[in-house]
């Protein structure tokens, strides 16, 4: 018997139950297919892309080393898996689940079309701990609200082990064509992405190798230490829990086995896998609220008085908007295609309320310069930061990026990596310099308009702008 498992969001050979199924039934097809038409409006962006090649690349080898490979092919998903179930003779077709609206909508279709004709297809939970229907309030309804959503997550049963990796996978007698990885043409045209590798190593590999150094050096100080942005404090394993290098399990698996040494290192741990509880509850949302990808959970927020500009969302985007945390961040996500959580917010704060821009425009940008971008997280987090969504910080609560840097980047280390231009100012005027005497500006050799812009907009005015901006909205 052969099997077809279609990978998508699950680049990986260990604790995959569609791999595993597959398998388990004979000879293994692994496929993937490049259909970003099936993603609806949220095809890969930019930095997605250069993460699938390298990802791909790294998955196909590995294959290769138990005597299968990966046939990649392009074009609409439900057509190639019908032309490959019939080059393969395939009785069956293995995938592990997606949670996207657009996803959804595509492959039930899928699953309906090969049922009529008898072909088995089985879906496999592969990317969440807990399905978002398994978790409901006492009334039977959604959560939204964090606290209790994890509280009864919590109460279910404890988590499945990681299943194992397999040591051989038997192919077909006859391999269908394929696709080369290089021919879909995924690596960014622009030298933007350049420095990506030094950041990342999208594999199966690359993924163990960051867990075991975040459990080696981080994961006992995390409750503190994932708030500031001038140390890696947290996991880094965002990417890589988004394309499947890593399952939640496993992460789970691996936290759940250390001994923590005293109650301090122990809150630093069940405080690291609420986070993933966090990804969880992103999951959860997007499931049962698919129009939040565009439109706010809160409608009332529909008529919210943004104030477009495109002047000033190229400034945020390119990290020049003067604000030094803010342009630290950007930057930070423009080289790197990643950004700290806290950074995350305060950027996402500073587009929302000191420049009134729509939170959807940041929610795009972040959709296409992110290796971490994923549908349910960066809805989740918009939203949440813009006030509008589920459990979301109430919208009067406005970062301050002065006091953000003075909190959570006390030497302004993160800053000074950053923005260059700025590192020979002393702190605290590195945090906020339209304030630091033209003395001390000289001395660091900053020239405000000319070597590094004058602030964008005046924070406290514009704080006070967008509280009348909601109270404006609430009065409607
Ligand atoms: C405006 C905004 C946009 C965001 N967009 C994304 C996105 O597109 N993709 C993404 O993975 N995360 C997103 N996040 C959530 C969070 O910032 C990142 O998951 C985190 O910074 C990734 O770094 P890490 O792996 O070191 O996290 P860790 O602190 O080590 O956390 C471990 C894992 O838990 C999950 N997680 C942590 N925090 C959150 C959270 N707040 N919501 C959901 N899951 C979480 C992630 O999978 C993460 O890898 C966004 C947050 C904000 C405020």
């Amino acid at each position: 018997m052969t099997a077809i498992v279609w990978l998508r969001h699950d680049l990986r050979l260990a604790d995959n139950p569609a791999l595993r199924a597959a398998a388990e039934s004979g000879a293994v097809v692994p496929v993937y297919i490049w259909d970003p038409e099936g993603d609806g409006d949220w095809s890969p962006g930019g930095a997605s892309k250069w993460w699938w090649h390298h990802g791909l690349t790294s998955l196909d080898k590995s294959l290769r080393d138990l005597g299968s490979r990966l046939v990649v092919r392009q074009g609409r998903s439900g057509e190639i898996l019908e032309s490959l179930a019939k080059e393969t003779e395939a009785e069956s077709i293995h995938w592990n689940r997606r949670y996207e609206p657009a996803a959804i909508k595509r492959d039930s279709a899928i699953k309906e079309s090969f049922k009529s004709r008898g072909i088995e297809v089985q879906s496999h939970n592969g990317s969440l701990l807990f399905e978002p229907w398994e978790v409901s309030t006492k009334s039977d309804a959604p959560y939204k609200v964090f606290s209790p959503f994890w509280r009864s997550c919590l109460e279910k049963e404890s988590q499945r082990s990681p299943l194992a990796r397999p040591q051989q996978l038997d192919g077909p007698e006859h391999w269908p064509e394929g696709d080369s990885i290089d021919s879909l043409q995924l690596e960014p045209q622009l030298d933007w992405a350049d420095e990506f590798p030094r950041w990342w190593d999208p594999s199966e590999k690359g993924a163990q190798k960051e867990l075991e150094r975040f459990i080696e050096e981080a994961a006992a100080t995390y409750k503190s230490g994932r708030n500031r942005m001038d140390v890696d404090g947290s996991s880094r394993l965002s990417p890589y829990l988004h394309f499947g290098a890593i399952s939640p399990h496993q992460v789970w698996h691996a936290i759940d086995q250390l001994k923590p040494s005293n109650g301090t290192v122990k809150a630093s741990y069940e405080t690291y896998l609420s986070e993933i509880g966090w990804r969880e509850f992103a999951h959860h949302l997007l499931y049962h609220f698919p129009h939040t990808t565009g439109n706010a959970l809160r409608s009332e927020f529909d008529d919210f008085p943004w104030e477009p500009s495109k002047n000033e969302l190229e400034a945020w985007q390119q990290g020049r908007t003067g604000v030094p945390l803010v342009d630290a961040a950007m930057r930070q996500l423009w080289r790197t295609g990643w950004m700290h959580n806290r950074a995350r917010m305060v950027v996402a704060s500073f587009l929302t309320k000191n420049l009134l821009i729509a939170w959807q425009e940041g929610a795009a940008w972040f959709w296409d310069t992110l290796v971490d971008a994923d549908l349910a997280n960066n809805t989740l987090g918009w939203q949440w930061t813009a006030g509008c969504g589920a459990d979301a910080a109430p919208y009067f609560r406005i970062f301050n990026p002065v006091s953000q840097s003075e909190k959570h980047d006390p030497k302004g280390d993160y800053i000074r990596r950053w923005v260059p231009e700025l590192e020979k100012l002393d702190t605290p005027d590195l945090f906020k310099p339209w304030e630091a005497s033209n003395d001390a500006l000289e001395r660091a050799g900053v020239n405000l308009g000319e070597t590094y812009p004058e602030p964008l907009v005046d924070l406290s005015e514009t704080r006070k702008r967008a509280l009348a901006a909601y109270d404006d909205m609430r009065g409607k």
